[in-house]
């Protein structure tokens, strides 16, 4: 079925989002998408909804969640589809990755009052829909809110990324850990928008097999976070390394995310979807 309007990756209030898991549903739903996931980082607190809401509007649903993992000193996200959102062990896993959230808020917190910009934790915090998940996206807001900045594109290219004020280095979960909870709670492990990370060609090549290694079978092919050249690029690397392909916007907030709901290009027709995979776990 490669011919499907599927939109598996975006965030709600749950994590960096600015929408409720139904107000995403609906948005989904009037932008066509067929068969939906909702892909909170860190976090599957709003599967429940999103599953509730995605019938409400007649689509089809898979789980998910995208896990924040540390590779070659780099982060790295690992989507996760059609995981049993009950499941004991992922449920464990994603806590302890969302453990070390606060205490860095408050370093780049600290980092930004350096630089002359007060109060940025209180800020953060004003967005954040979730405590256990203040995130970089809600620092953005603050700044932008604040005028420090005319929109988020600028503040990460200006703050909280690498050499830049309120950056503060972190250690996610392991990408061994992130794609044996997923795998083990009866999902897909999916690589993330591959073209997004700093790697030179023999870090991504690591990347890919130990992914593939450990279990991991799809990756995000089509996204809002790829150029048409770069789903070109990564339709090779699907065949090359035999992996399913996925296709998502990574739409957090109408104001921000410049990739809609459901309006990427399909995926080219010869590569195998992602939801191939996982015909049993489709609500
Ligand atoms: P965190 O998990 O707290 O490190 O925050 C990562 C989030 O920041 C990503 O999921 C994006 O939502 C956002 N982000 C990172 N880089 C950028 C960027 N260059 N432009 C816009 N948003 C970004
Ligand atoms: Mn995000
Ligand atoms: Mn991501
Ligand atoms: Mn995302």
């Amino acid at each position: 079925m490669p011919i499907l309007n599927a939109d598996l990756h975006c965030h709600s209030v749950v994590s960096d989002g600015t929408l409720t898991p139904e107000e995403l549903a609906a948005r989904a739903a009037a932008n066509g998408v067929e068969l939906w996931a909702l892909t909170d980082h860190d976090e599957i607190g709003g599967q429940h909804r999103a599953a509730a809401a995605a019938s409400a509007q007649g689509m089809k649903y898979l789980t998910g969640t995208e896990v924040s993992v540390t590779f070659a000193g780099e982060t790295v996200h690992i989507v996760g589809l059609g995981i049993d959102p009950d499941d004991a062990s992922i449920r464990a896993g994603l806590a302890q990755t969302r453990g070390g959230r606060d205490a860095r808020a408050r370093e780049i917190a600290a980092q930004l009052a350096a630089v002359g910009i007060k109060d940025a934790y209180e800020g953060a915090l004003r967005y954040v829909g979730n405590p256990e998940l203040v995130s970089r996206t809600h620092f953005a807001r603050f700044l932008v809110e604040t005028g420090v900045c005319k929109d988020t594109n600028e503040v990460f290219r200006k703050y909280l990324v690498e050499g830049r004020p309120g950056f503060v280095p972190h250690r996610w979960a392991s990408l061994k850990n992130a794609v044996e909870w997923i795998t083990q709670a009866s999902g897909v492990a999916v690589l993330a928008h591959p073209a997004r990370y700093r790697f030179s060609a023999n870090e991504e090549f690591a990347l890919f097999s130990e992914f593939r290694a450990h279990g991991g079978r799809g990756v995000e092919v089509v996204t809002g976070s790829h150029t048409p050249a770069e789903y070109l690029k990564y339709a090779d690397t699907a065949r090359e390394f035999g992996l399913a392909a996925s296709r998502g916007s990574d739409f957090h907030s109408p104001g921000e995310s410049h990739t809609d709901l459901g309006k990427l290009p399909y995926l080219p027709g010869e590569l195998t979807p992602v939801w191939d995979l996982l015909a049993d776990r489709i609500q």
